[in-house]
């Protein structure tokens, strides 16, 4: 991997280069490119509440379409926007789009939801973000409540004061936090403690054979229960089947989000769905 990054130093051929460095030179050119062309879409997933199978609000997964490649998934792109940085003016504008978008739906007349946006490391570090935040939420005038930054534990875990202190003017801003893919970052949880987040995303791996691996029961058990007594939601990832959904509803879960209930969707279809007011039947 070449160590050069930004500037020019991509822009001369270097003959030893393997086909994987050229394939990711490529990806990041094009990449660079994206924003400019409007070439990246948010999609969204319903989050759903287990008290009464109603749609609360949404994950909002960001989408590129590329002309040529047709849709890049995030888990091809992410990483790369990450190293070079492309993630802060990515994420930014995922971050508006999903305020105007959230506040869009609501003055059609919706019931208000809650539109969750995934947070990089390095968009959280940087110096304005709490600006940055500010910023979306006045220029939609999105009510903070609407909004839910998705931010990943190892973040939180951080002690440094002034990630403590982020968290606190993001708390007094009136945003919610929810800690995404929760159980497979560190495993320190003193930070639970120490910030007030909303809630505990847990991590899809823990639910895939939530059936069938005893372990994983086990875990995803005593997250919820161990929610509960923090005073923390508990919401289950990548809930695919009705079994699953069964044991969570049992475990007493309190949301939910998964393709039995609906994959991330385009906007349009997504609208068509709170249109309908559609709920998850709950037994
Ligand atoms: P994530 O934040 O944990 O998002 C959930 C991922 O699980 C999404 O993948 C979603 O499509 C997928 N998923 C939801 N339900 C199911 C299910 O029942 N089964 C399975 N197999 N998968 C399910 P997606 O959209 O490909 O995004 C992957 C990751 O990329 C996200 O994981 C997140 O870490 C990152 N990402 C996506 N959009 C953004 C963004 O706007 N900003 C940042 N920083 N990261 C993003
Ligand atoms: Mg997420
Ligand atoms: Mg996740
Ligand atoms: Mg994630």
């Amino acid at each position: 991997r070449s160590k050069e990054k930004g500037g020019n130093a991509y822009h001369y051929y270097k003959p030893d280069m393997n086909k994987r460095s050229m394939q990711r030179l490529n990806l990041e050119i094009h990449l660079r490119k994206a924003l400019k062309r409007g070439e990246f879409d948010v999609y969204y997933q319903p989050l759903v509440d287990l008290s009464n199978g109603a749609v609360f609000g949404m994950e909002s997964l960001v989408r590129w379409r590329h002309p040529e490649w047709g849709l890049v998934s995030p888990a091809e792109f992410i990483p790369l926007a990450e190293e070079t940085g492309l993630i802060v003016p990515i994420g930014n504008w995922v971050l508006k789009q999903s305020c105007l978008q959230n506040k869009a739906w609501l003055q059609m007349g919706y019931s208000p939801l809650i539109v969750s946006v995934n947070i990089s490391a390095i968009q959280f570090h940087q110096q304005n973000f709490v600006q940055i935040v500010t910023e979306a939420l006045e220029e939609s005038g999105l009510a903070p409540d609407q909004l839910c930054l998705e931010i990943t534990e190892n973040i939180a875990m951080n002690n440094l004061p002034y990630i403590t202190e982020t968290m606190q003017r993001l708390r007094a801003l009136g945003v919610r936090i929810s800690i995404d893919d929760f159980g497979t970052g560190y495993s320190s949880l003193s930070y639970l403690k120490r910030f007030r987040v909303h809630t505990l995303k847990i991590d899809q791996s823990f639910i895939r054979d939530i059936t069938s691996d005893e372990d994983n029961a086990a875990i995803v058990t005593a997250l919820i229960a161990m929610s509960h007594r923090l005073k923390i939601k508990s919401l289950a990832e990548g809930v695919e089947t009705k079994e699953q959904l069964d044991f969570l509803i049992t475990q007493g879960c309190d949301e939910i989000q998964g393709y039995v209930f609906s994959k991330p969707m385009p906007a349009p279809d997504f609208e068509l769905l709170i249109k309908e007011n559609k709920h998850l039947y709950v037994n």
